[in-house]
């Protein structure tokens, strides 16, 4: 199909959002909030909202989702059904004991069985937990400790590779359900049957009528230092779910929609799982990773309308060539978005020439909850840039000292950026409903995220006349891989764990299809000798502890640089990696 034949069509449906400053006038939490069902009494549970509102309706017969499984079979539950299965396990958790607050883990691909768990969990008022299924069993202990887990959904094959050690160790985690075949699960001490606790369970629940600032979800993210941080959600983040799934990727009822991000990670959840819930769409899910061919045939066969993606997954498209992509019917595209990582000019315009289409990039981060500043379909789209702010959404640029703090006026207000194409912080004015809430167990790294009245993003960015943002780096050593924010302290702390290491350093680099790899420095103890074989066992050390996130490059150093704190200076280790000026190294520490 040519790709100005695909546009006429698609252009004949109007954009939800026509005119974006329209909207931002006349926009308010409150009237999004209104569009929501509620629950007597004031109650606001984000399940109700994604499931149950549309399970009586008109769209009680429409597939909320299908699931293309590893071996080519399709499964579907429509909103009818995704009630009844959630209803269930909503039940089995009743029938556990869990309280509500507490905390509901999952490692599992993507099954139906998570996304039944996390509905049903939320529908019960526990809180749901997704983890990257590839993370190695250190990242997962970190997580499940940190998040006081009360409950793992998993499958046996997952379990026993990267849980079944830790258990003894997590004595808070009572119960594991396990979906998968019975007679493997039987093998399996300590765990249950999924699937048999669900068929005893009874098919309608009385769902939670969660306060809208309970506490529905918790995502973890990563800072350059300490610990992953939990970032804690609550119920009413539903409400900028369903208004930015609207306003920022044109979602409407009928739709057929696709998020490739995996529910380990945020995007995963607040767009593969409960924006399109919300607005009655049907959610594409497969189970299989990246695959050029086989993403063009879901677009082709499933008919999908609206698309959100990330640039890694582009770039590799990009590779194969647009040639490819003419080779599938993707007419039915009307709204390509990416998020995760910068989207370059190049890449918005190629979706035009693959697609007809041009791709819309959008920025938010795990402790927003949802999409913050975007390129709207019916606005004029600037490649590179990220957009603008969402209505609703107050947005600002903050001047940032040389080491990277904040600048507060005598008054205790932050200064901001006066003019157009100054850089510094990204900040935004807080109270949207999806703001995080906290960082579990980290009151003061919560407290520290504020300043002057405004959350500071951590990204560095530019505005310009027009209001657009235009992203310039992280403000922070955090590495993003393949979309994949990885903390460069977890992965230190991994790779020190070996025998024969002194010191680790681990940076970004840049990489032209994961935009950066993880690649660590590594000075060994005395007596101990660089070698290819070290070398080769620290990769499969760090790989069989930290699985998707470890390094992968290994550089062997005589020092890690310090600062006089103590602070590794991954800036120098990164000027140094791409033969760059060392910059101001007056606070770098003598040679240890
Ligand atoms: P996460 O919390 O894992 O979703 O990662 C959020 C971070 O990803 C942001 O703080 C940015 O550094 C980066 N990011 C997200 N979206 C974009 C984008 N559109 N352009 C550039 N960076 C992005």
């Amino acid at each position: 199909m040519s790709a100005s034949r695909a546009a006429g069509g698609r252009a004949a449906i109007p954009a939800n959002m026509p005119d974006y400053e329209r909207a931002c006038a006349r926009f308010s939490w409150e009237r999004a909030r209104a569009r929501l069902a509620g629950l007597p009494g004031g109650a606001l549970n984000i399940a109700h909202e994604a499931v149950d509102r549309h399970a009586e309706g008109p769209l009680a017969n429409v597939v909320a989702l299908r699931f293309l499984g590893r071996h080519g079979a399709v499964g579907e539950l429509t909103y009818a059904q995704l009630r009844a299965e959630t209803d269930r396990f909503a039940n089995v958790l009743r029938a556990l004991g869990v309280q509500r607050g507490e905390r509901v883990f999952a490692l599992a691909g993507r099954i139906p069985e998570l996304y039944v768990a996390a509905l049903g969990a939320l529908k019960h008022g526990a809180v749901f937990c997704p983890l990257f299924s590839a993370f190695g069993p250190e990242p997962i202990e970190q997580r499940l400790r940190i998040g006081d887990a009360r409950v793992l959904i998993s499958t046996p094959q997952l379990y026993r590779r990267k849980v079944a050690e830790l258990r003894p160790r997590l004595p808070g985690l009572r119960h594991v359900l396990l979906v998968g075949e019975a007679a493997q699960i039987d093998e399996i001490d300590g765990v249950e049957d999924c699937r048999e606790l669900m068929v005893a369970a009874g098919e309608r629940c009385q769902i939670a009528a969660t306060a809208p600032v309970d506490l529905a979800l918790l995502h973890f993210t990563s800072g350059t230092t300490g610990a992953p941080k939990g970032a804690l959600h609550v119920h009413e983040a539903v409400v900028a779910h369903r208004a930015t799934g609207e306003i920022a990727l044109d979602l409407r009822p009928g739709d057929v929609f696709w998020c490739t991000a995996d529910p380990g990670w945020v995007t995963g959840t607040s767009y593969g799982i409960v924006a399109p819930l919300t607005l009655g769409v049907t959610c594409v899910v497969d189970e299989l990773d990246f695959d050029a061919e086989r993403w063009y045939r879901i677009i082709q066969d499933q008919r999908v309308d609206v698309w959100y993606t990330a640039p890694t997954a582009l770039r590799m498209l990009m590779r194969l060539g647009a040639e490819v992509a003419h080779e599938y019917d993707l007419g039915s595209l009307r709204f390509i978005a990416s998020v995760g990582e910068p989207l370059s000019a190049e890449a918005v315009l190629w979706g035009r020439e693959a697609f007809g289409l041009p791709v819309h990039d959008n920025w938010w981060q795990t402790e927003t909850g949802g999409i913050m500043i975007a390129n709207y379909r019916a606005m004029p789209l600037r490649p590179g840039s990220m957009g603008r702010p969402l209505p609703g959404i107050q947005a600002a640029v903050a001047r940032r000292d040389r080491e990277g703090g904040h600048l507060l006026a005598a008054d205790g207000k932050l200064q901001l950026a006066q003019a157009a194409g100054e850089q510094g912080e990204l900040v935004l004015r807080p109270g949207w409903p999806s703001m995080f809430r906290g960082y579990v167990g980290q009151e003061q790294r919560y407290r520290s995220s504020f300043a002057g009245g405004w959350y500071l993003t951590g990204d560095l960015v530019r505005r310009d006349r027009d209001g657009y943002f235009w992203f310039v780096g992280r403000g922070d050593d955090v590495i993003k891989s393949a979309g994949h924010l990885i903390g460069p302290f977890e992965v230190e702390s991994a790779l020190l764990a070996h025998p024969a290491l002194a010191d680790a350093g681990v940076i970004g680099k840049p990489d032209p299809l994961a935009g950066e790899v993880v690649k660590a420095f590594v000075a060994l103890k005395p007596g101990m000798r660089p070698s290819e074989e070290l070398r080769d066992e620290l990769l499969g050390f760090a790989r069989m502890r930290l699985g998707a996130v470890a390094p992968r490059e290994i550089d062997f150093v005589d020092s890690v640089p310090h600062n006089r704190s103590g602070k590794i200076m991954r800036r120098l280790l990164r000027a140094r990696e791409l033969g760059l000026p060392e910059g101001d190294i007056s606070t770098l520490e003598a040679i240890r």
